[in-house]
């Protein structure tokens, strides 16, 4: 059986990870352009089959007096498998169900984040029966992620992703929701927005707690921990590879000057570790589970 809970203090916040559910990848929509050699030789280091890169979808809730607040939502939960343009799948995020192990209602969440618009960050902000999953909360959106979906310059983007936007973000009633902007913009008291662009238009990343070592979740900017170490690796999910680089460049120098501690969405359960600079290159590792 997976560990699909993960406790931890955060300056003022008892943290939560939880996993939502697991997914699969290949290394070939992961790592692109990697040179075949170099490639094999990430594949012997972190133990994967190419065919078969495990992935974690996670989400995070931070618990301060009577604030809940949940960073990303899953994938959500569907009795039925979703069909989509003749192609179906099951939806069977656990969040909901973790949640309610922990002793928190639905209607107890007070703030949702979203760091970007895929499907596995927003797909459990609504039931599949349409009906907001949490309806006390207030969501903390990236305006531009919010304007690049609601152009026609998504309408390039994988239609199953748009169905999702249309289906679980559009809905949200205007006086529901904080559109962020700006660099380092105070989000709730103790978490900050970080711009991350790249994998989607307009990500954020996120610094959470005032402590002395604080938590900078990446999100997606990083799918795995070989896209620390080959920086310049590319996969079949980013929007624009460049400003993706840069991103990395950026989180990375930021996490290393304030030693902070880095959560990755997609690592390995609870994605938690460090980052430091080898000479040129950049090394992750993870932190030892108590
Ligand atoms: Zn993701």
């Amino acid at each position: 059986m997976y560990q699909n809970k993960y406790r931890f203090i955060l300056g003022n916040f008892r943290c939560t990870i939880f996993r939502d559910l697991m997914w699969k990848y290949k290394a070939q929509d992961y790592f692109i352009n990697a040179n075949q050699q170099e490639l094999q030789e990430e594949m012997d280091k972190f133990q994967l089959n190419p065919d078969h890169i495990s992935s974690p979808f996670i989400a995070i809730l931070l618990q301060n007096g009577d604030k809940n607040i949940l960073i990303d939502t899953g994938a959500g939960y569907s009795d039925e498998p979703l069909v989509f343009r003749g192609n179906s799948f099951e939806l069977k995020g656990k969040l909901v169900h973790l949640l309610q192990e922990e002793g928190i209602e639905k209607e107890d969440i007070t703030d949702v984040i979203i760091t970007h618009f895929h499907l596995d960050h927003i797909g459990g902000i609504y039931s599949d029966k349409a009906k907001l999953n949490f309806p006390n909360a207030k969501f903390h959106l990236p305006k531009d992620e919010w304007n690049f979906w609601h152009s026609s310059k998504s309408d390039s983007q994988i239609p199953l992703f748009k169905w999702f936007v249309e289906n679980k973000v559009t809905p949200l009633k205007e006086e529901y929701l904080n559109l962020i902007e700006g660099e380092l913009t105070d989000i709730l008291p103790g978490i900050k927005a970080v711009t991350a662009p790249g994998h989607t238009p307009g990500q954020i990343a996120l610094i959470i707690g005032n402590a002395d070592e604080p938590l900078l979740y990446i999100s997606d900017a990083f799918l795995h921990p070989i896209h620390i170490e080959r920086i310049n690796w590319r996969t079949n999910y980013d929007f624009d590879h460049e400003k993706a680089t840069k991103t990395r460049e950026k989180l990375l120098d930021l996490a290393n000057s304030e030693n902070m501690l880095v959560n990755g969405f997609h690592f390995n359960f609870p994605g938690l570790g460090h980052v430091s600079r080898k000479g040129p290159a950049w090394r992750w590792e993870y932190i030892k589970k108590s």
